[in-house]
């Protein structure tokens, strides 16, 4: 197989790095656990995108995400411009954010009230704030391999020691704060009752990505999401599901909706925007007076609710609303998956793809469900080979093992029986 060429890539990159720290404006772009320059992307449509030097792959990262229609969906693109077409910006209140809000309150019965923001990070640092300042209590418990964005307070992995005060895992974030927060290991009841109980005067919330999707695919037992919202609501803590992946992607309710689990706050991001940079948080009314201006929570954005940004989130969800919209995307991607896994099998190779919905993950742990971080295969080297020889065979994945992959509604099952050939190939490639 001759490598894509990446020569305009590599020009830009070597500009891009007298610009930007790595060349980038996040970090995950740079490639840098697979090795290479980064692909330099000129345009997307429909399931595929275009790098700039013309080579063409099927995507299966998707903006990480947020394209669950694919690369320039007409319903969106339409949408978009005619919104455009209005003004870009008026920081005044609009029809269309009224439009959006409707569309998922009377869709997802456990909010009554919503606040749109500009990105995940945005809204889970807010969602943090309410549940601090309406329950008056300052510590929050996370759990290990949970990404909730770059909020200082979340920027914490497991401290060591039989209390799980968080240390800080970036620079920047000081010890203090950190120490507000407690980290847990995913799925382990017996330790969550006991830290709960113990914390139960001064934890303000619990923060869990429900089907944890940013560190591998760590799927939970629903048990464990039960106990996790029956022990919160016993010991009055507030439970937070951040869903700015799994909302409107496993189901229109997300994870909640899926298991039959509802949060006391809810996160949302992503797909919400339709490609355009929007995240929400919401909960129950007594909960969401406490957000200015109609109580103490101080939380404000020059573009919050953008039209242009929630034109885009319209249209996206009017079409995810649609009757058999998941049961279809869940259907399709399982078919490429099985298959996979089947001439994975049929090969012994020790690897196997684990999904949920449209959502994959590529595990080499030679284990299908692995539910704690500590499970994943530190070895990445198999799939850094993978990547490449997908790439050169025209399949895009984000560039590292502990991400998901996404299929959207773009993906036919034509372009996806085409993929799965291409994976299979690619497979026998680096295991050969
Ligand atoms: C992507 C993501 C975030 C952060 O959202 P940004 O828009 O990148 O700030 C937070 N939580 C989860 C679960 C995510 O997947």
């Amino acid at each position: 197989m001759t490598p894509i060429k990446r020569t305009v890539s590599a020009e830009l990159f070597t500009k891009s790095k007298t610009y930007f720290p790595g060349g980038v404006n996040s970090p995950v772009r740079a490639f840098k656990s697979v090795g290479g320059t980064p692909l330099f992307i000129k345009k997307g449509d429909g399931a595929y995108l275009w790098d700039e030097d013309g080579n063409k792959f099927i995507d299966f990262c998707c903006s990480w995400g947020p394209l669950i229609l694919g690369h320039n969906n007409p319903n969106v693109y339409n949408s978009v411009i005619s919104a455009m077409a209005n003004g870009a910006s008026f920081g005044a209140p609009t029809r269309l954010e009224n439009q959006l809000a409707e569309l998922i309150l009377s869709r997802i019965s456990f909010i009554d009230k919503l606040r749109f923001v500009s990105s995940g990070t945005e809204a889970v640092m807010s969602a943090i704030r309410l549940a601090r300042g309406y329950s008056g209590k300052s510590k929050i418990l996370k759990f290990e391999g949970c990404y909730h964005g770059h909020v200082d307070s979340l920027m914490v992995k497991a401290g060591s020691g039989l209390v799980t005060f968080g240390t800080s895992s970036s620079a920047g974030v000081p010890e203090p704060l950190a120490c507000e927060t407690i980290v847990l290991p995913l799925n382990d009841t017996e330790k969550l009752r006991k830290t709960l109980v113990q914390f139960k005067e001064e934890l303000a919330c619990v923060i869990i990505e429900p089907i944890p999707a940013n560190n591998g695919l760590l799927l939970q037992d629903k048990s464990f999401l039960s106990c996790l919202r029956e022990w919160c609501s016993e010991l009055g803590i507030l439970l937070v599901f951040d869903e700015v992946i799994s909302g409107f992607r496993v189901a229109f309710g997300g994870a909640a909706e899926l298991y039959g689990i509802t949060p006391d706050i809810v996160v949302y991001g992503k797909i919400i925007g339709g490609g355009l940079p929007v995240g929400a948080y919401g909960a129950k009314s007594e909960i969401m007076s406490f957000v200015s201006p109609d109580g103490p929570v101080y939380q404000a954005g020059t573009l919050s609710g953008n039209p242009v940004a929630m034109s885009a989130g319209i249209a996206q969800l009017t079409t995810c609303n649609q009757p058999k919209f998941y049961e279809d995307q869940e259907a399709r991607t399982k078919t490429m998956v099985d298959l996979i896994n089947q001439h994975a099998a049929s090969k012994k190779y020790n690897f196997e793809i684990v999904q949920i919905g449209s959502i994959f993950w590529i595990s080499f742990a030679g284990k299908k469900r692995i539910q704690d971080a500590d499970a994943i295969n530190p070895d990445m080297s198999k799939f850094n080979e993978l990547h490449g020889a997908l790439l050169n065979r025209g399949v895009y994945l984000g560039p590292s093992g502990y991400e998901v992959g996404f299929v959207s509604f773009a993906h036919t099952p034509e372009i996806l029986s085409m993929a799965t050939s291409l994976f299979c190939e690619a497979l026998d490639d680096i295991y050969s």
